[in-house]
């Protein structure tokens, strides 16, 4: 029998120990589907305080890692659990480093050792699974903060025989977030100096860790096929358009998937009652279940709701979310906003909501159960988006028979369709240009459809139809990991060739 693919899986956050956003959903979520592709997949990612809270069972299975960082070695341990599905997880424990209230930073900012952080967890990714035989044809990392790992195996670890056939794809999930840092912190990360230049880690003059992972790896993927054509144009790229134009021969577009296990109102937990595309009457009792515990008026029982569950960031469309909160309140719609985030906007929503509360509930902080039910019980789910790689809860929001409202930018572009009331097709509300006027525009389009309750029907379930499960793109993950494991398999016998000869 062919040996199945080994898939060593390092990310940031994951599903269910650790989660900010939408990296922790994929990387919860896709090794299962990889898994019954009948790809070996492991994961990997720090044990932070969150996880510790989880009180997961776990197994310490290494003790005394000894990762260096520049002169000084950080000692941490491995500790091993699983996911529901049966697929190991390694946390890797360093309490300085991840005992901590935040995953990155808090309202105020980063913390300012995430490099030291980061570069413990990538170094002690790739130690580990030396030091106890963890074989991986492929390495398959997840934004800046395993960035390093691909630079590691194309530097420090070229001619260690236990990495020598492995390969590396890095996962761009967010642009915005490039894991800069300044270039007097690179001894710390053992990579040798003449790795600061342009076509390595150097990002004008200083080191990006984003960078690294794109300029190292094998392949590179983005979360969807809109935003793999966006990074490679100036508005999008963020400086970095240049680095993916360069490799655009190894650059892949692959949507994200939904776990239909979490996020189904058929089987949700969370909800009041479930419904299905077949029989949605209940969603009705989880609408009436959020007005009551948000202390939304009960007129809203009859009139639209609109949710917005989101990390409260400049990129998602907060600052027009700010211009047009009153104009919703206007329109008679309640507004529920769950999120938390940047201190300004918190503050912003939080002074309105005290001004508005029956008709607008906002809610700071980080709470799954609430998500859940903002999503069965909303009509219409908010994602104004100025840029989006993939979003994930518009995709939710249809699944939930609650219509999202986006602007037409990634993957809300390509996961989203204007509805046409005249053929009856399309899933949701799409507004073009980043202002205020376009998305109050289509929030009033919506508004009145909703007065139409067989149009307002027929939209619902076309979405509720639609399927965004991974298997899909776990499909295309796995020939990807083929393509670079194929790659690296000829490149080290041409070695092995020239050596003989
Ligand atoms: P991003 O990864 O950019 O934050 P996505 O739409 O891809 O955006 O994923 C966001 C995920 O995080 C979704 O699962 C969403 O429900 C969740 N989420 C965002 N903010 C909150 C919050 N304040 N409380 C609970 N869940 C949240």
């Amino acid at each position: 029998m062919r040996d199945s693919l080994k898939v060593w899986f390092l990310a940031s956050e994951v599903v269910p120990f650790a989660k900010t956003g939408g990296l922790a959903d994929v990387a919860g979520s896709l090794p299962a589907s990889l898994k019954d592709l009948g790809v070996d997949v492991s994961v990997g990612l720090p044990f932070y305080r969150m996880t510790k809270n989880g009180n997961y069972k776990t197994e310490e299975v290494l003790n005394g890692l000894e990762v260096p960082l520049g002169e000084a070695k950080r000692r941490g341990e491995v500790l091993k659990t699983s996911t529901q599905d049966g697929i190991p997880v390694y946390l890797f424990r360093q309490e300085d480093f991840f005992d901590r209230s935040g995953l990155y930073g808090t309202a105020q900012g980063d913390y300012p050792d995430n490099f030291e952080r980061f570069t413990y967890f990538s170094r002690a990714a790739l130690l580990f699974a030396k030091e106890t035989g963890l074989r991986f044809d492929v390495v398959h990392c997840h934004d800046w903060q395993t960035g390093l790992i691909p630079a590691y195996l194309k530097t420090l670890y070229r001619t260690d025989p236990f990495f020598s056939d492995a390969a590396s794809v890095i996962t761009v999930h967010n642009l915005g977030y490039q894991g800069v840092f300044p270039a007097e912190k690179l001894p710390t990360s053992g990579l040798p100096a003449s790795e600061f230049r342009p076509e390595g880690v150097e990002y004008w003059g200083k080191i990006s860790l984003l960078k690294a992972g794109i300029v190292y790896s094998d392949a590179i993927t983005t979360v969807s096929p809109r935003y793999s054509q966006e990074i490679q144009t100036p508005e999008f790229g963020l400086g970095m358009e240049g680095i993916f134009q360069k490799r655009s021969a190894d650059l892949y577009g692959i949507l994200n998937g939904a776990d239909y296990d979490t996020w189904d109102p058929a089987i949700d937990p969370h909800i009041k009652a479930g419904y299905t595309f077949s029989d949605t009457k209940n969603k009705k009792e989880c609408k009436v279940d959020l007005v009551n515990e948000l202390g939304l008026d009960r007129r809203f029982v009859d009139r639209p709701v609109l949710g917005m569950i989101s990390r409260l960031a400049a990129q998602k469309g907060c600052d027009l979310l700010v211009q047009i909160a009153q104009d919703i309140v206007q329109l008679d719609a309640g507004l529920v906003i769950l999120g938390a985030g940047e201190e300004t906007y918190q503050k912003f929503l939080v002074k309105l909501g005290r001004e508005y509360p029956d008709s607008m509930a906002v809610r700071i902080g980080f709470d799954e159960t609430l998500a859940h039910r903002i999503m069965a019980g909303a009509d219409m789910l908010l994602v104004p988006s100025r840029y989006e790689p993939c979003g994930l809860t518009q995709i939710y929001a249809l699944r939930y028979g609650t219509v999202p409202i986006v602007r037409a930018t990634g993957g809300l572009d390509d996961t989203i369709e204007q509805f046409a009331p005249g053929s009856g097709q399309g899933t949701g509300f799409k507004f073009v240009d980043y202002e205020a006027k376009a998305f109050l525009e289509k929030i009033q389009e919506a508004v009145s459809l909703f007065e139409d309750n067989t149009t307002w029907m027929r939209l619902v379930t076309n979405g509720m139809k639609c399927d965004f499960s991974w298997e899909r793109s776990a499909r295309e993950y796995v020939s990807l990991y083929e393509k670079v494991k194929q790659a690296i398999k000829n490149k080290s016998e041409v070695r092995n060739d020239r050596r003989r000869e």
